[in-house]
Order: structure tokens, then sequence, then C-alpha cells
């Protein structure tokens, strides 16, 4: 069974109430664990940039089920790949607010200064990611 991460992007939607948030993560923590999805999820209040990784059945089902969800919309997929290791095999779904985003990091990916992840590409978002990993798991 193949290994695959998918990131995509999305922005909360009219139904999303500010304390969503938490239940999102308890559930994608919980459940992700029993499929051995891993990953990570960042988010600033308006927008969700997520990375998957876990086998390519898997995933799929998870991201129809995030899809679904009517606590965000306009959901796309920024990278979708096969990779042979996992980079976030630690983090059921390690959870990064932009309060922990140093600036300069975003604007290393970013076209400025602002988490604005449906103007990231693929490549940008998944390196992105990989940085926030190294930032946080030194913090
Ligand atoms: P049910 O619990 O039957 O819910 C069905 C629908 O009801 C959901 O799609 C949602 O629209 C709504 N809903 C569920 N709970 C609530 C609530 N507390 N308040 C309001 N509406 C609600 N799930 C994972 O397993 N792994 C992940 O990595 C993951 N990441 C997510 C990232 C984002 C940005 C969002 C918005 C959701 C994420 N989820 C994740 C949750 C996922 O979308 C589903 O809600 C969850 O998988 C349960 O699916 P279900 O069909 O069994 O849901």
């Amino acid at each position: 069974m193949y290994l695959v991460r998918l990131i995509y992007a999305s922005q909360i939607s009219p139904e999303f109430k500010a304390e969503d948030i938490e239940n999102i993560l308890e559930v994608a923590q919980r459940d992700n664990k029993k499929r051995f999805i891993t990953g990570m999820l960042c988010f600033n209040r308006k927008y969700f940039l997520q990375c998957l990784e876990g086998s390519r059945a898997v995933v799929n089902e998870t991201y129809q089920l995030i899809c679904r969800d009517k606590r965000h919309q306009n959901v796309v997929i920024l990278d979708y790949c096969q990779i042979d290791r996992r980079e976030f095999a630690d983090w059921s779904m390690g959870y990064v607010p932009t309060s922990r985003m140093k600036e300069q990091l975003i604007l290393t990916y970013s076209p400025k200064n602002e988490f604005l992840p449906f103007e990231l590409s693929g490549e940008g978002a998944h390196g992105m990611m990989l940085a926030l990993r190294n930032q946080v798991e030194k913090s």
C-alpha cells in the first residue's frame, strides 16, 4: 500500500465558531491515530492549511470526510504525491496557530508576511510546513 502526502488549503465558513478548532483537533488527533494518519494543521482564525500523510486509501477517505465538513469551505488541494517516508511521523495532527509562526518564516514562502495558504505553491506549502515542524520541535 502506497504512502501519500496531501496538502490542502481552505477557509472558515459562516458556520465556523471560534471554539470549533478545539473539537476539530480532538477528533482529528483521535481518528488519525486509529487510521495511522500523521500530519500538521495550521490555522490563523480565517484559513486552514493541512498536511495529511498515510496510506493512499485512508488519506483519500479522510480527505473526503474533511471536504464534507461544513465548518470550512473552498477546499483546494495544493499538493498530492506518493512519498517513501513520513515527515510528521510523531504527529497524529500537530497544530500550529499563526501565533507560533515567525513572520520571517512565513515571508520566506509567501508573497507577503501574512499567512495566505491559497497563495502558496504546493512545494512552498510543503516547505513551510517542514520549516514550522522544525521550529516547533526546537522550541
Ligand atoms: P460526524 O461526526 O458524523 O459529522 C458529520 C458532519 O457534521 C461533519 O462533516 C461536520 O460538518 C459536522 N460536525 C461534526 N462535528 C461538529 C461540531 N462539533 N460542530 C459543528 N459541526 C460538526 N477529521 C479527521 O479524522 N482527521 C483530520 O485530520 C481532520 N482534519 C480536519 C481539518 C479541518 C480544517 C476540519 C474543518 C475538519 C477536520 N476533521 C478531521 C474533521 C472531519 O471533517 C469530520 O468532522 C470528522 O472526520 C468526523 O466525520 P464524520 O462524517 O464521522 O462526522
